[in-house]
């Protein structure tokens, strides 16, 4: 096994807008519940967010989930490229596009970095409800370096519209 035998908390956020998304996002859970060194702990509701960026597209599925691991946060993004790979994910697909399946490493226990492969924690948290409102569901309480407690981080509602589908 890679790493210390320590288990870390790590959350990992999920979306999908491509070739069944919902049966895309829970493949991914299941699929990271049988990484060596992870152990699923918390998954989220899915929800159903309205694309951003500007491109017409399909809506997403996302959610989020918890897990412990013995991996650094390296050695976890790797893992969660190869998830993706597996299900069939283009990396040269464009930036706000439509894809498969898109694994994010969203927080890794209080770690704070700003590197080439790996921002941590995921810049994304403080301005995406479809991030956000999943990661509230199941972790209300999470210290996010930078940005405080979960539930008290604002976010919006309405913007990309969002809803609960199971
Ligand atoms: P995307 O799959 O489009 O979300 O972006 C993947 C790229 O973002 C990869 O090249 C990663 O190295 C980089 N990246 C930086 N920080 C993170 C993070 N916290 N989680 C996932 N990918 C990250």
């Amino acid at each position: 096994m890679t790493g210390s035998a320590h288990w870390y908390p790590a959350y990992v956020g999920i979306g999908s807008n491509l070739d069944g998304p919902a049966s895309q996002v829970k493949d991914a859970i299941g699929l990271l519940d049988e990484v060596q060194g992870v152990r699923l702990v918390a998954t989220s509701s899915l929800y159903r967010s309205g694309a951003f960026g500007g491109i017409e597209q399909p809506d997403f599925v996302n959610a989020v989930a918890g897990l412990l691991t013995t991996m650094t946060a390296d050695e976890l993004l790797v893992e969660l490229q190869a998830i993706e790979s597996r299900q069939g994910r283009e990396r040269d697909e464009l930036r706000w596009g439509p894809r498969v399946i898109d694994l994010d490493l969203l927080v890794y226990s209080a770690q704070e970095i700003d590197g080439p492969e790996l921002t941590l924690p995921h810049p994304g948290i403080g301005e995406r409800n479809f991030v956000l409102l999943p990661l509230a569901e199941i972790a209300p309480d999470l210290a996010v370096p930078g940005l405080g407690r979960v539930a008290s981080i604002p976010v919006s509602r309405v913007e990309p519209s969002i809803s609960r589908i199971a």
